[in-house]
């Protein structure tokens, strides 16, 4: 427990172990015994008090409602267009998605077998507690005619990276890729 002292404590050689008005923390069994013989006084945590009262004061006060704001964007190195989308709550999620506007397969990884995915099946997943919802039909539409016209920009890195990942060498085959083989 933390406790303040009202008055000095010395040893049994007569050293001051505490002078008076001196703070420390120390098991409860020895503070209860210095509060008993009135040589010091509890002090409460403020800190953590004062902490809890903001964090309640904080709290009480009601939550806006949660809204998703739902946008095309475009990005400002690469030109790839994405949908975005955040809660009006703070401290909410949000959610970026740049794939496909129509339904995909995904690329077979070693066992797993490629996969349909449909982005009209995407959730946005509040961590504010608010009931998860779909991308409105309206913004995939809208995405999907942006992406048509998307003319992404590819950095010396990506350029260097897309050439050796299509390299095809005497054999005529492209390099087995160990995460995505190629059949
Ligand atoms: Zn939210």
């Amino acid at each position: 427990m933390q406790i303040q002292f009202t008055r000095d404590v010395l040893s049994d050689t007569k050293e001051i172990l505490y002078h008076k008005g001196e703070s420390a923390h120390v098991p409860t069994s020895v503070g209860e015994n210095l509060i008993f013989n009135k040589a010091a006084v509890k002090v409460l945590p403020r800190n953590y008090v004062e902490r809890l009262k903001a964090a309640a004061e904080e709290f009480a006060v009601s939550q806006p409602p949660a809204k998703v704001e739902w946008g095309i964007h475009k990005g400002s190195g690469d030109n790839v267009i994405a949908i975005v989308a955040r809660c009006s709550r703070p401290m909410c999620s949000v959610l970026r998605y740049d794939k496909s506007p129509t339904p995909w397969n995904t690329i077979p990884v070693r066992n797993v077998p490629s996969q349909r995915f449909d982005p009209a099946l995407i959730e946005f997943h509040h961590s504010c507690g608010a009931n998860p919802e779909r991308i409105p039909a309206d913004v995939l539409k809208r995405y999907a005619a942006e992406k048509n016209g998307e003319q992404i920009e590819v950095t010396p890195d990506m350029g260097i990276f897309h050439k050796i990942v299509n390299f095809v060498g005497d054999s005529n085959k492209h390099r087995e890729i160990e995460s995505a083989p190629r059949k």
